[in-house]
């Protein structure tokens, strides 16, 4: 059998970046607010709104900031319960906590999305709600906003992993009030570290961009569409002027310098993700020990790795099946089966108190977790498959023994 292929470096950072980044080194202007206008970090967050088709884009430290500040931006009080997903990143429940706000866990199902049962059943006892679509996967949007538009709820999209990925030929992230993108490098823009939000709502743009570290004035780097001022937006800071704390959590121009020319690859690989999944998907779903969920019918996903259900095997058959596949050289997480998994809702010990969400555990205890980096060749993605499946193989043949 084949090598398997290194699934952790990322794409090459194209080389316009360099010229950039040398730039930057020369003039020494790092910081987004002292050039007078055009910073590598407002153009970003201008090509960037355009990219996406919404109005506004802030630039900031992480998708955990972006998140944290779409909280303060929507002017939450104290100890509002924010209803999130159960399976996600341990950062978005550490963003609503950050916000001085109380995560209300929601039940997700196989196929990884939010039941809509629970989300409904839990929807009148919170103020917000964020949407987190993890590994990508999109939960129903049409019944989500219908339910949350019929009761005034504000939803927040952590598309930090979905960004490409689209709803009904919507962008995620476009459809809430907010979204929120990560750049940090195991995404599909890779900075090494940081976030960007998008909304069309110049009072939550501007409350966001001042809490963001824009002091004093600089908010008046900060424009509308194709970076022309609107009146409304001009009002919005008028009135947020001196009245918000400022919690530092701007982005760099060298990030944004290495952002920027990777936006026009975007579709690019976006393409080669979708491609790579779909067809290690078919190969894995011809084998009866696998299920790779389908996407929702308005889905087209954006995948950099893959999801997929063993047939009924036990918590220890999952192990082996695990043993067996890193023996042979690919890393299949199990959300569920180590002590630390950050998107294993009972490791969140920070909360207050943590659910009993008996179907998202049973989840988490069998679903695996393969990195699919885009630039994987197609011979590169049979070593993947082939050995994934000679690790059911194996670990079925103990099973029935
Ligand atoms: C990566 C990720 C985050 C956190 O992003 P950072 O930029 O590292 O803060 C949040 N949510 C999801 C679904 C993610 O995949």
């Amino acid at each position: 059998m084949a090598l398997p292929p290194n699934v952790h470096d990322a794409e090459p950072i194209p080389a316009a970046a360099r010229d950039a980044i040398d730039a930057l080194m020369q003039s020494g202007d790092l910081f987004r607010y002292t050039a007078p206008e055009d910073a590598p970090v407002t153009l970003l967050e201008q090509e960037y709104a355009a990219l996406l088709g919404s109005k506004y884009a802030l630039a900031v430290s992480s998708c955990s900031a972006a998140l944290f500040l779409s909280l303060k931006a929507l002017g939450l009080p104290r100890d509002a319960r924010v209803l999130i997903p159960a399976f996600t990143f341990a950062a978005v429940p550490s963003s609503v906590v950050h916000a001085d706000c109380v995560p209300v866990l929601c039940e997700v199902g196989e196929n990884y999305r939010i039941d809509m049962d629970d989300f409904a059943a839990k929807l009148d006892s919170v103020q917000a709600v964020i949407i987190s679509h993890m590994r990508g996967h999109t939960s129903d949007m049409d019944a989500i906003m219908a339910l949350c538009d019929a009761r005034g709820i504000p939803v927040v999209e952590d598309a930090a992993h979905s960004l490409g990925t689209t709803w009904h030929g919507r962008n995620i992230g476009t459809i809430g009030k907010v979204g929120c993108f990560s750049f940090q490098s195991y995404k599909m823009v890779n900075a090494g570290e940081g976030g960007i939000l998008i909304t069309d709502d110049a009072d939550l743009i501007a409350r966001a961009v001042i809490m963001s570290g824009a002091y004093e004035h600089n908010w008046k780097k900060h424009k509308g569409p194709h970076g022309e001022n609107t009146p409304d937006l001009e009002q919005a800071f008028a009135k947020w002027q001196n009245q918000l704390p400022l919690y530092n959590l701007r982005m760099s121009n060298l990030s944004a310098a290495v952002i920027r020319p990777q936006l026009p690859e975007l579709a690019r690989r976006v393409r080669d993700g979708l491609a790579n999944h779909d067809y290690v998907g078919e190969r894995l779903n011809a084998s009866p020990y696998f299920d790779v969920p389908a996407p929702l019918a308005p889905e087209r996903r954006a995948p950099d790795s893959i999801q997929f259900n063993l047939a009924d095997l036990n918590e220890a058959q999952t192990r082996a099946f695990a043993a067996a596949a890193e023996a042979k050289g690919v890393k299949v997480q199990v959300f569920g089966l180590s002590t630390d998994n950050a998107r294993a809702f009972w490791n969140w010990q920070f909360l207050r108190d943590i659910p009993d969400l008996p179907q998202t555990r049973a989840m988490l205890m069998k679903a695996c977790d393969v990195r699919l980096p885009v630039r994987l060749t197609r011979a590169e993605l049979d070593v993947i498959a082939d050995i994934l499946l000679a690790a059911a193989e194996e670990t079925m043949g103990l099973a029935a023994a």
